[in-house]
């Protein structure tokens, strides 16, 4: 400490972590207590330089719209480096409009990250939820999600080390996925039943030992016997062609009203899938305790449930026994790995939904690699081209024994080649989502 004009002064050795020095206003002349820089040893350098991650801030993002109906987004820092998130597309009808997710990244990135340091991601997950005041859904919490992937995806190549890594540990080595099988319900294939079984004996040719089906197409109220029949027919095939050894999952995908959804589930309970999804929307969760009651088969649901707060009814209602967040939409990994730890308290499994891209798809690994309670991996793109032409180590998502190794690279662990994102970036991104009718003419789930 020393005197001067009157005043007191300390002189001390800042450490904040960071190599450039202190920021100017601790230096300003008439601060009260004014910090000198000692000229730092070479081995406090060395260390200031390993610690350079703490002085990084989030300078610029860009976030790129791709075909299917994906939506990259890349975050810039002050030391060059990049991360990538993925943004669930929602809200996004129709091929020249910006999907309304867009403009939710644009407004937090702007409002609570860019500047930041990036290494604090719970603190700026709780900037971008808590201080939206109309906070959570679909669109808050997939915007959310993009942006603290690409959080994650910095921090860990910051460090390098995975996701998982920072994440304690991964508490496997791989994870289990399926492959979508078409019931073509309503394609007008004159066997359905033989149709569905044949593509599910090309998954487990493939390597699958998992595959899904949604049983039915849209559905009235209270439907025919013969649509049950229908369904019955489908899956009975399909199970009949995979035998005991595969596992089949059914995606009731909300189609379903209460009672339809009873009835459905007592008469395709006896092929023993290993789980019906959504066997009502989420508007009727309070049904699912009932429904998972009068069935013997493991009730999930969760891809349209965005938060931990509205996972919490669902658990304790001991309604289900899967949940499937879905990473890009609810909230990110930060979001994404607390319903996990919530699930597992009901003992409840996690099969993260993830029906988009790469980015999404790496997260959602890297979440399974940690979850104790992961059960199965969705992903849509191990067998589209067109979809991994995005990733440089393409071999990242190799099957293998109806498996998928967690990645172990930096950050999320996987490569995304930016010269074609920039490439096919804006072009064909329509995405018909028009109602489904029903046979008077009403509208009805789809
Ligand atoms: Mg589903």
């Amino acid at each position: 400490m020393f005197v001067a004009g009157g005043s007191q002064y300390i002189s001390f050795k800042v450490w904040d972590g960071c190599p450039h020095g202190v920021h100017g206003s601790a230096l300003e002349a008439n601060s009260p207590l004014r910090r000198s820089v000692a000229v730092f040893s070479p081995s406090e350098r060395s260390i200031l330089a390993r610690s350079h991650r703490h002085c990084m801030r989030v300078t610029d993002y860009e976030l790129y719209a791709v075909p299917p109906r994906w939506q990259f987004l890349k975050l810039e820092t002050s030391d060059g480096r990049v991360g990538w998130g993925e943004v669930y597309t929602k809200w996004h009808f129709a091929g020249d409009s910006e999907p309304a997710t867009k403009n939710a990244v644009d407004q937090l990135l702007h409002q609570y990250v860019l500047g930041e340091d990036p290494s604090r991601i719970e603190y700026l997950w709780q900037a971008m939820y808590r201080s939206s005041f109309y906070r959570g859904g679909p669109v808050h919490m997939s915007a959310i999600a993009g942006i603290d992937e690409a959080l994650w995806d910095l921090k860990g190549t910051a460090a390098g080390m995975s996701v998982a890594e920072l994440l304690g540990g991964p508490a496997r080595d791989r994870i289990r996925t399926y492959r979508h099988v078409r019931a073509h319900g309503e394609d007008g294939v004159s066997d359905p039943a033989a149709a569905a079984a044949a593509e599910a004996r090309d998954a487990i040719e493939a390597g699958y030992t998992a595959v899904k089906l949604v049983p039915t197409g849209g559905l009235e109220p209270i439907d025919m016997p013969a649509t049950v029949e229908r369904a019955r027919d489908v899956v009975g095939a399909v199970r009949e062609a995979i035998g005991p050894s595969v596992d089949l999952a059914l995606d009731f995908h909300g189609r379903t009203s209460k009672a339809m959804a009873r009835r459905l589930a007592s008469s395709l309970e006896a092929f023993d899938p290993l789980f019906i999804e959504e066997p009502v929307t989420p508007e009727h969760d309070r049904e699912l305790a009932r429904l998972a009651e009068g069935t013997t088969a493991p009730i999930a649901t969760g891809e349209r449930l965005y938060s931990r707060w509205e996972f919490r009814p669902i658990f304790e209602a001991d309604a289900v026994d899967i949940v499937q967040p879905d990473v890009s939409s609810a909230g990110g990994i930060t979001e994404t790995k607390k319903i996990a730890d919530m699930a597992e308290t009901y003992d409840a499994s996690i099969a993260p939904h993830c029906p988009i891209g790469p980015l999404a798809l790496a997260a959602s690994l890297q979440i399974d690699a940690v979850a104790p309670n992961a059960l199965i991996q969705e992903q849509v793109i191990l067998d589209d081209a067109a979809a991994m032409r995005y990733v440089e180590n393409d071999g990242v998502f190799d099957l293998t024994d109806g498996f998928l190794d967690v990645p172990d690279g930096p950050g999320l662990g996987i490569e995304i080649d930016e010269d074609r994102v920039r490439e096919l970036a804006g072009t064909n991104l329509g995405f018909d989502r028009s109602p489904g009718h029903r046979d008077d003419g009403s509208i009805g789930e789809r």
